[in-house]
């Protein structure tokens, strides 16, 4: 691993451990993957963490022994059998008293072991999601691989929409996409790539579908790369010919939504204020009720994480959290319309991050 991504990491822990007595826990469990590759740098699909405030305890089983060993700091334990057993083991030999644990994230299983076989006067307290608000403000090394993310889910974009024509599938389309990014670095799709034509652009999470797109129709596709485990997202609307009026109104008042949220985006300014700001938008042109989901989400080391750019969410915005702003109304049985990009809150407002032009294409 880079010196700079240990010494990176070990801030993390640095300031995820200085929160431990403000949860009243002497230690924190940590089972959420992308936690632990947070914490650990670790990509594999066993892994648990006990952090305590001046050590870290890695755990994983013999499969990824080898690559622990060499790339994770701290103390690496190779358990066979549940890894939750070496986590008690070593709680029992540090006399840990207060085990603060993921409460979203902890397997059952996991969770009643470590209750039936905790040393007399431990106890387990639900920690919330400390180490997802870390995870809220990105280094600028995390920007920099957020940033290139984007830039090569546009690329990828951009490479597919010169081969959309009458006649390809959803399919098609989609697995195009997919093809693309692998080919310009990525490591996969940062979740199922959306390609719905026509009327399916309705159903704001429909899979692509085998129907073949028509020379007359509208086409939505949403489309997310995973580049070094960070995420990028985008949805972009197209039309296959000359869109009806109706389309085109519909077109105009999402980017205009759209453009205000991001226009809204800056330091201190609540998540729930954003929301507001498209919702207002959309409700001029009366299409506030076909807005069915939240106007954006936090993303990272997962596509969807803190804040949740919607109506509750009273979470602060600070420079340095990355974020969707997504829009979108959806009129059964005629169309879909979402725009997506994601931006990064700055000092001083907010950067689009996303290239792609927002104009209305029409092939
Ligand atoms: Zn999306
Ligand atoms: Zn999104």
């Amino acid at each position: 691993m880079a010196t700079d991504l240990i010494s990176e990491i070990d801030r993390r822990r640095l300031d995820i451990a200085a929160r431990l007595p403000e949860i009243k826990a002497d230690a924190l469990l940590v089972s959420s993957p992308a936690n632990i590759r947070y914490l650990s740098d670790y990509t594999g699909s066993n892994g648990l963490i006990l952090l305590l405030a001046c050590e870290t305890h890695f755990f994983t089983d013999p499969r990824y022994e080898i690559s622990a060993r060499e790339n994770i700091t701290g103390k690496v334990h190779i358990v066979k059998g549940p890894l939750i057993a070496g986590v008690i083991q070593i709680i029992k030999r540090k006399r840990l008293k207060r085990i603060g644990f993921e409460s979203a994230w902890t397997q059952f299983e996991a969770y009643q072991r470590l209750k039936e076989d905790l040393p007399l006067g431990a106890s387990l307290v639900p920690a919330g999601r400390i180490v997802e608000e870390r995870r809220m403000l990105k280094s600028p090394a995390e920007i920099d691989t957020i940033r290139r993310s984007v830039n090569l889910n546009s690329e990828a974009y951009a490479r597919v929409l010169k081969r959309i024509r009458p006649g390809v599938r959803e399919s098609d389309v989609a697995a195009e996409i997919e093809y693309q990014m692998r080919m310009l670095g990525a490591e996969k799709p940062s979740f199922d790539t959306i390609v719905a034509a026509g009327a399916r652009s309705a159903l704001p999470h429909s899979q692509p579908t085998s129907n073949r797109i028509d020379a007359n129709e509208l086409l939505l596709i949403d489309m997310g790369a995973s580049l070094e485990g960070y995420a990028s997202d985008m949805t972009r609307v197209i039309h296959l010919g000359q869109p009806p009026k109706r389309i085109r109104e519909m077109y105009r008042a999402v980017l205009e939504a759209q453009l205000a949220g991001i226009a809204a985006v800056q330091e201190g300014t609540t998540a729930g204020k954003i929301d507001a700001t498209t919702r207002n938008v959309l409700k001029q042109h009366k299409l506030d009720k076909e807005f069915v989901h939240s106007t954006g989400h936090g993303l990272g080391l997962e596509i969807h994480e803190p804040p949740r750019i919607g109506k509750k969410d009273k979470t602060r915005l600070r420079a340095g959290m990355a974020i969707t702003i997504e829009p979108g109304v959806y009129v059964e049985g005629l169309a879909g319309i979402r725009i997506e990009d994601t931006v990064l809150v700055t000092k001083n407002g907010c950067e689009v991050l996303t290239p792609t032009s927002k104009e209305f294409v029409q092939l």
